[in-house]
């Protein structure tokens, strides 16, 4: 097979590129590790920033964020005894918008399946060769067991933080930057309408603890759990009971309803930079090349943002011959990347108890700040609510 540009992974980045590459004429292939209904259904992200909804707007993917969507002016900053709303249009003129990755990856398929997208999805033994030249290819065994050749003339890794594309640019040049937290997420999706209008963010003694929702009738609720904690020391019990006390229950009137657990996980809590984006005809995008802890909300975010950036600079390179916003992809990603990357450090580090009084006691400091101060707030917002893409 041979396609412009072969892409691995079908998650928002690569079905996104394939996207906006397909609107401007460019041809791609999609290959995909994991059957097409698993990836559909993979409970990850929920907030769309506002620079991500723009995007999806200009290129006519937005129609189903405002109809099934949930626009959110801001969050909910709290901790004992007072919380503090942070109006994000107010402050910085922008919106975010709950939105589920899941309906955001179906949206994508759908539209790449009224384009005749080629996609082929159960592959394994993906691997990625030659891209110090100008004939790149990749090559998986597909679903029949068969062994295939893809050439192209640029790969683009949107493989996630496991894919094979990062470890293909070669060690000589790669540099990468790691914090493992002491700390993980656990994750669960509650059959029960949220108890919130919009996001609370709880610090507390116990852990932090977060109210999110994917739905009028469907809440998303995080706990900091220990880095090793395992699901089967947490009943459903326990999770409420715990969710009850870090996020206020009673606590001026507010009640946080219960309801039937579907699904529950323990997400581990990393940053992680990989350096350059781009090695010869090999590009990354996403999480293949960052991850972030998901406090900020920024992993999913991030990854539109690259790709937003990659496509025009493909098209560029392979429809004009001008290579030079390409040559340029990987250092104007990376300043997004590092900005998200401390944002998201920030968050965590101010919301999670580490153990010691004195970060309990700066935290506290910082969460007053923010709360209190036009300036704190506004910097807040503006992060959270997401810079300009090519900021
Ligand atoms: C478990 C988990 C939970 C998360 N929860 C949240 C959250 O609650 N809030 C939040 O803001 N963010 C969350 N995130 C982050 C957010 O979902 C990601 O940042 C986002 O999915 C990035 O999109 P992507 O397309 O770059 O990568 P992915 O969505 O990871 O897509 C990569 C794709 O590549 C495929 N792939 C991997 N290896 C191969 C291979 N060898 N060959 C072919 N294909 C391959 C994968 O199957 C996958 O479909 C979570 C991430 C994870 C992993």
């Amino acid at each position: 097979m041979r396609t412009q540009v072969a892409i691995v992974g079908a998650g928002p980045a690569g079905l996104l590129l394939s996207q906006l590459l397909g609107v401007e004429g460019v041809d791609s292939v999609v290959v995909e590790r994991r059957s097409r209904a698993y990836v559909e259904a993979r409970i990850r992200a929920g907030i769309l920033e506002s620079s991500t909804v723009d995007l999806l707007d200009a290129v006519g993917l937005g129609n189903r964020v405002h109809a099934a969507g949930d626009e959110h002016r801001g969050i909910y900053l709290q901790w004992p005894h007072e919380r503090h709303h942070l109006d994000f249009v107010d402050l910085v003129g922008r919106s975010v918008w709950v939105y589920g990755q899941t309906d955001l990856t179906r949206d994508l398929g759908a539209a790449r399946d009224a384009h005749g997208q080629q996609f082929a999805y159960e592959i394994s033994d993906t691997a990625v060769h030659d891209i110090e030249t100008e004939h790149p290819y990749v090559t998986y065994r597909d679903s029949a067991g068969v062994d295939q050749r893809l050439d192209a003339d640029v790969v683009v890794g949107c493989d996630g933080s496991f894919g094979p594309c990062r470890s293909a640019v070669p060690e000589r040049v790669r540099r990468t930057w790691e914090r493992v937290y002491p700390y993980a997420w656990l994750g669960v999706l509650a059959d029960v309408a949220p108890s919130t209008d919009e996001l609370i963010y709880a610090w507390h003694p116990d852990g932090f603890a977060l109210h999110s929702m994917r739905s009028a009738t469907v809440s998303r609720l995080y706990l900091q759990v220990d880095a090793g904690a395992s699901i089967d020391d947490w009943s459903d019990a326990r999770i409420w009971d715990a969710l009850a006390a870090r996020l206020g229950h009673g606590q001026d009137g507010w009640e946080l309803q219960r309801g039937p657990i579907a699904e529950k996980s323990v997400l581990p809590m990393r940053s992680h930079v990989s350096e350059p984006m781009r090695h010869g005809r090999l590009f990354l995008a996403g999480d293949a090349a960052h991850i972030v802890p998901p406090t900020g909300a920024k992993g999913l975010n991030l990854a539109v943002a690259d790709v937003a950036l990659l496509a025009p600079a493909l098209v560029a390179m392979l429809r004009k011959n001008d290579p030079r916003l390409a040559d340029a992809y990987s250092e104007t990603a990376l300043r997004r990347v590092w900005r998200c990357t401390h944002f998201s450090w920030w968050m965590t580090t101010m919301l999670h108890q580490s153990g010691d009084p004195f970060d309990a006691a700066l935290q506290q400091s910082q969460l007053r700040w923010v709360t209190t101060s036009g300036a704190g707030a506004a910097g807040l917002a503006e992060n959270y609510a997401g810079l300009p893409i090519g900021f």
